[in-house]
């Protein structure tokens, strides 16, 4: 078996971005105007997005939530795997992040069916829920705080319909800590995650080692 060193994982992500990474020019502008703006470089790359895209038009895509919208850059992707009459709620704790991607929105013609909701992700999920009602969402994308994923799923586990998915980003690490090498708290909430997805007996779940780690559970009962 070939090893996977280190250069051959860089390698493997450049051909994947050559190959499958291209996007249009609204998408291609976003990242560098939001670190103009000061924000960090952690946005989902158009790998990544790709499958976002791909996987939300695999379900009806008619609701999608999505948990840390920073500048708008994977909420444009879920939105464009939407069905026509899509609808994307989007929660962002940080105004500016907010602000600036509702620009964005704006400018991808998507005003309308992107929602923000402005606040921690905690304290607006419990309204969320509330006011979507159960098994009604298509697609949740977790991307928020990490060692709040656990917390997230509970709580957005009654709102997915049959065959809807929780996907999960950065869930074998994220910045320098990964799986093997620590209990860090970047690890400990995605590891949960991981872990409570694939024992619910409601959900088939696995992760995918794209960028850092793609969380894909769909609910199967
Ligand atoms: N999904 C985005 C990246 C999100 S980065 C993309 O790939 O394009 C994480 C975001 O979560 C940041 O914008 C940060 O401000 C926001 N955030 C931090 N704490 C939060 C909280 N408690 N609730 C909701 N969002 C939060
Ligand atoms: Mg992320």
């Amino acid at each position: 078996m070939t090893e996977m060193t280190p250069e051959r994982w860089n390698a493997t992500h450049e051909y994947t971005r050559e190959v499958f990474g291209g996007e249009d020019q609204i998408l291609a502008e976003l990242i560098p105007a939001a670190e103009a703006e000061g924000f960090p470089s952690i946005a989902v790359g158009p790998d990544v997005g790709r499958l976002l895209m791909i996987l939300t038009s695999m379900t009806p895509g008619r609701r999608v939530l999505e948990l840390g919208t920073l500048g708008g850059y994977s909420a444009i992707w879920l939105a464009r795997g939407m069905a026509p009459d899509g609808h994307l709620i989007t929660i962002e704790y940080n105004d500016h992040h907010a602000d600036f991607a509702e620009s964005q929105f704006a400018k991808a013609g998507l005003a309308d069916r992107i929602e923000v909701r402005r606040g921690a992700a905690l304290d607006v999920l419990p309204v969320v829920v509330e006011e979507l009602g159960q098994q009604s969402v298509d697609v949740a994308f977790i991307d928020a705080v990490k060692s709040e994923y656990p917390e997230y799923f509970r709580l957005v586990r009654p709102l997915i319909a049959p065959g809807g998915l929780v996907i999960a980003d950065n869930v074998f690490g994220s910045g320098s800590a990964w799986i093997d090498q620590s209990d860090h708290h970047l690890i400990a909430g995605p590891d949960e995650l991981n872990r409570l997805l694939a024992s619910d007996p409601d959900f088939e779940a696995v992760a995918v080692p794209f960028r850092s780690g793609v969380l894909i559970g769909r609910r199967v009962a």
